[in-house]
């Protein structure tokens, strides 16, 4: 037996469940301030917030199970879709949205795992996502390492590769150090045997493409590189969307419609569903249509400048504190720091009791940067400089990253 909650036998006020709720969620993550490095991408414009609010409110009752019901749900979609395959280089109706970047990448693997029963291969650096794929799907999954650099290593790839190999995977970039994986040699070598090849541009996919037009150096990534058939791109991260918004794409029309569902020995009738959820919230479609059209490539390249100018003054600063680095040169804005000479545990602890939400992560502390850190970077770094000057042991706090309620 459990004490844990049980269903009131009478129900109580709304103004006082509010109340308790907003006194509930104060004790939460305080990422308006700043102090959040994932989880939430601060975009650091109200009048964006709002409207995403304004049109989540709209359609929260609304269900995109049946888009037929919703026109204008279908609508939204089909652009959100079509404006996406616009970015990343495909047909214009070869995608759709999912729910997210975990979504997307299992519709992906599942459109590989119903062509064949593959193995997917993967640089260690991938999101836990794909192992989860794997496992849901009973599939083999097989982990290559990545050199140096943090990138996955083209040699030890095409080494593992067997006959059963159905689908390898890239990173634009990995979560862990931000580095963008070579995807041409790697989708080269799924192309020389005609298997099928994903990048996860969860992370880079709404934000590498204005990167690319403010004249970075961006390693190619998408579906301009031969071989790459699908790629997830997470609107909810910087496309600067609430959460629940992700787009898987391929390279053809072809490959999507495996990824369909259709069952028609159901006595409800003919049931078709095009990713892993029946029922949906129409809200993350609307959210998202309503997000990219209020910024606009303006809004988005204007963003970028911001995260990208945040991000090098956060790496200077950083390489200039005595005994810290950045473990991997990243190609975008989020990276590792680390040190060889301190224990980069007791500076994460500093930083925690200044309030700073770090990641711990197998080799250091993880920054990710959101268009509002532009406004505390010097704090950030004035904190991080007293952080490796402790003299303090860590606490021992272990690298982590997600949970579970139980
Ligand atoms: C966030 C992320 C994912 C998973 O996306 P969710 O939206 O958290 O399910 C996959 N790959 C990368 C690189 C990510 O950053």
């Amino acid at each position: 037996m459990t004490d844990g909650a049980r269903i009131p036998e009478h129900g109580s006020d709304a103004k006082e469940l509010l109340a308790l709720i907003e006194q509930r969620h104060a004790e939460d993550i305080d990422w308006r301030g700043g102090k959040a490095f994932s989880l939430v991408y601060n975009v650091d414009d109200h009048e964006h917030e709002e409207l995403i609010e304004q049109v989540a409110l709209r359609y929260i009752h609304d269900n995109a199970l049946n888009p037929f019901k919703y026109p204008s749900v279908l609508q939204m979609e089909l652009d959100v879709i079509s404006m996406a395959c616009q970015l990343l280089g495909t047909e214009p109706n070869a995608g759709s949205m999912s729910s997210g970047g975990t979504e997307s990448i299992f519709l992906a693997v599942q459109v590989a795992r119903g062509i064949a029963e593959p193995q997917p291969l993967t640089p260690s650096t991938a999101h836990p996502a794909f192992a989860k794929a794997a496992k849901y799907l009973d599939l083999e999954h097989i982990l290559i390492p990545v050199g140096p650099d943090g990138r996955a290593d083209v040699a030890a790839t095409e080494a593992a590769i067997t006959e059963r190999t159905g689908l390898i995977v890239g990173s634009a970039p990995c979560y862990p150090y931000g580095v963008i994986d070579d995807i041409p040699a790697l989708a080269g070598l799924a192309l020389e045997r005609d298997i099928l090849f994903h990048t996860d541009a969860c992370l880079g996919g709404w934000i590498l493409p204005w990167w690319e037009r403010l004249g970075e150096e961006v390693p190619p990534w998408d579906f301009r590189v031969p071989g790459v058939t699908s790629i997830s791109a997470d609107i909810h991260k910087y496309g600067y969307t609430f959460k629940g918004a992700s787009t898987v794409l391929y390279k053809s029309r072809d490959l999507l419609s495996h990824q369909f569902f259709w069952y028609d020995d159901w006595p409800g009738g003919l049931y078709a569903s095009g990713t892993a959820a029946g029922t949906r919230s129409a809200a993350p479609i609307a959210g998202a249509w309503a997000a990219i059209n209020h910024l606009g490539e303006d809004g988005y390249l204007r963003l970028t400048e911001i995260v990208r100018d945040t991000t090098r003054r956060m790496q200077a600063g950083i390489e200039g504190i005595d005994g810290l680095e950045i473990t991997h040169a990243p190609d975008l804005s989020l990276f590792e720091i680390g040190s060889s000479t301190l224990d980069i545990g007791a500076v994460g602890d500093v930083m925690d009791d200044r309030g700073w939400n770090l990641d711990r992560q197998q080799g250091g502390l993880h920054l990710m940067l959101s268009p509002y850190h532009a406004r505390i970077a010097d704090q950030f770094l004035a904190d991080l400089a007293d952080g490796a000057a402790t003299t303090e042991a860590s606490r021992g706090r272990e690298a982590s990253y997600g949970g579970l309620a139980t």
